[in-house]
């Protein structure tokens, strides 16, 4: 496993789902923590003194806005500012709204390019500056099998995961020489809240029970016929910040139970 003693990871969108695990693995590893999100303010302090107690690490939360520019920039700096670095960046936040294009609502197709797309160029353009001074860094983007493939009803989701596929490729041509890699990880359909949340809509949309979403929607498109498990994608992001995974960059991992294997 990854040593990642000494280092700092930043997880955008790590206040639940799969942010959370991600957080939670580099903890295990060693990392000092920046977590973020939104959520009750109890919660999120319960999650992050969990973290402390429970790895023996430090983590402090960002309230960082990822539709805000500057509010990002600063939760880089935040993680600097306090531990002296940031090593790790994974750029997860995300949110889905599930819609027929003739009626999506624009202000939706706007937020999912910014929270899904836009802030990972925002983390990362602040980030790379210190991981090219140290000559280490590790980046890995939440992408999706929807940045290989489409599903119906869901055009800025797939839009702005297509998007992250290719700036993790251009990422990783830029900082090739710096021992910084850049990597996305696509999971297909993981069981956390961002899931369950759309299942209302896609019965809308396509005039189903909610039984009928979870086995012939959600588990139609993963052979395996399994939801894959947030600690799966985490152990994943945690083999690629360690030394095995130096020369894997530019590269969109799939973990979906086969479902872009058809
Ligand atoms: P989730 O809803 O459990 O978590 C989303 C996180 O993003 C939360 O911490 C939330 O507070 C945060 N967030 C949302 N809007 C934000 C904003 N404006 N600023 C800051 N933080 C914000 O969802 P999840 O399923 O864990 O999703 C995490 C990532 O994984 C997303 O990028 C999602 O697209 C991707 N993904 C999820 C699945 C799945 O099946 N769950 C599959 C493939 C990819």
């Amino acid at each position: 496993m990854a040593n990642l003693t000494g280092k700092t990871a930043v997880v955008t969108g790590s206040t639940s789902g799969i942010g959370l695990a991600y957080a939670r693995a580099f903890a295990s590893a060693g990392a000092n923590i920046v977590i973020n999100g939104m959520g009750a303010p109890a919660d999120i302090e319960k999650e992050r003194a969990a973290i402390e107690s429970d790895f023996k690490v430090k983590a402090i939360h960002s309230p960082a806005d990822m539709t805000k520019p500057a509010e990002i920039a600063e939760m880089i700096a935040l993680g600097e500012k306090t531990y002296g670095s940031v090593d790790i960046l994974v750029n997860n936040a995300g949110i889905q709204f599930v819609s027929p294009i003739e009626e999506f609502p624009i202000e939706k197709w706007d937020a999912i390019i910014a929270i899904n797309l836009s802030s990972a160029f925002h983390g990362i353009r602040a980030a790379v500056p210190g991981m090219k001074k140290r000559g280490w860094g590790r980046i890995i983007n939440t992408a999706s099998a929807h940045s290989l493939v489409a599903s119906p009803f869901k055009s800025a989701y797939v839009s702005a995961k297509h998007g992250i596929a290719g700036l993790t490729k251009t990422v990783a041509l830029e900082v090739a020489t710096h021992k910084i890699t850049c990597n996305c990880i696509s999971p297909g359909y993981v069981w956390t809240p961002l899931v369950e949340k759309q299942i209302p809509d896609t019965m809308k949309a396509r005039g189903l029970t909610k039984e009928q979403v979870i086995n012939d929607v959600l588990l139609e498109a993963q052979p395996t016929k399994e939801f894959v498990t947030s600690e799966q994608v985490a152990a994943l992001a945690l083999f690629l910040c360690g030394d095995d995974a130096a020369q894997i960059t530019g590269t969109n991992l799939s973990i979906d139970g086969g479902w872009t294997a058809e």
